[in-house]
């Protein structure tokens, strides 16, 4: 499959991985927004946030666990961050492989569009 990030979990493409578990990776955005610009990914490929199951919804809350424990280790939770998921072409979704940025390390905009 021509997916980056399949080829970024299968470890195709490099990447500055900084967790990985059986059901999820995250690494650093290759073009940050932020001092801190993580990507949540999970392993299984979901094109995008409207695709998954009911049945997957745990996973979403994996995916903010994952986040807020990095958060934690990047040193961002008590400043503050942001968890964002983009879905689809108007939400502004460039990759179709399911993620949560986290952002944080600087004060972000007010707006969220
Ligand atoms: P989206 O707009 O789909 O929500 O966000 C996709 C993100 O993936 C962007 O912030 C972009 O910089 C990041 N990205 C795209 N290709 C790569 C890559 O090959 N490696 C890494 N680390 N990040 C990527
Ligand atoms: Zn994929």
């Amino acid at each position: 499959m021509d997916c980056i990030f399949c080829k970024i979990v299968a470890g195709e493409i490099p990447s500055d991985i900084v967790y990985q578990d059986e059901e999820a990776i995250a690494f650093r955005d290759i073009n940050p927004q932020a001092p801190v610009h993580l990507l949540i990914v999970p392993r299984k490929h979901t094109p995008a946030l409207t695709d998954l199951a009911e049945a997957e919804s745990s996973l979403t809350g994996r995916m903010v666990n994952i986040a807020n424990q990095l958060a934690i280790k990047e040193g961002v939770a008590a400043s503050g961050y942001r968890l964002v998921i983009n879905c689809g072409q108007q939400g502004g979704q460039l990759v179709p492989h399911l993620h949560l940025h986290l952002l944080g390390g600087r004060q972000l905009s007010g707006t969220l569009g």
